[in-house]
């Protein structure tokens, strides 16, 4: 059986990591800034479960996954959003698409089926380009 692919994602409340962080405070407190992943999740790779890392692209499963498979593949250097990138972003782009296109296909091969999303204006809370590539229902 297929399982669910088209749940709303109005946002990634809820879905963000806490940590790890540099600080007790931050480490106790959910991030609250606005680029989780320039401030956060880049700074320590270390500390997620990766399943792709090179120059240009990071993709790990997502540490407070709000679907049963949700993985997230984002950019290193940083780009705000799909719709903000201009001509200067075609390589990392083109970087970023081919890990979503690998990771999506482990996805759709394991399980059946995946969907692909990016948010974008109020429905992206973190103001780092990032996708989502996830299977299942919503946890
Ligand atoms: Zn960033």
């Amino acid at each position: 059986m297929v399982p669910p692919c088209h749940v709303a994602a109005a946002t990634c409340h809820g879905v963000l990591p806490r940590g790890p962080v540099g600080c007790d405070d931050e480490r106790v407190q959910p991030y609250t800034g606005s680029d989780f992943y320039c401030d956060v999740a880049l700074r320590d790779t270390a500390a997620l479960d990766v399943v792709h890392e090179d120059e240009r692209v990071l993709a790990y499963h997502h540490t407070r996954p709000f679907w049963d498979v949700h993985l997230v593949v984002v950019p290193k250097r940083h780009i705000s959003s799909l719709t903000t990138a201009t001509a200067a972003d075609a390589e990392d782009l083109r970087a970023l698409l081919v890990v979503v296109q690998q990771v999506a296909r482990t996805v759709e091969e394991r399980y059946g089926a995946a969907c692909v999303e990016t948010n974008l204006g109020a429905y992206q809370d973190s103001k780092h380009l990032h996708v989502h590539v996830h299977c299942g229902d919503v946890r």
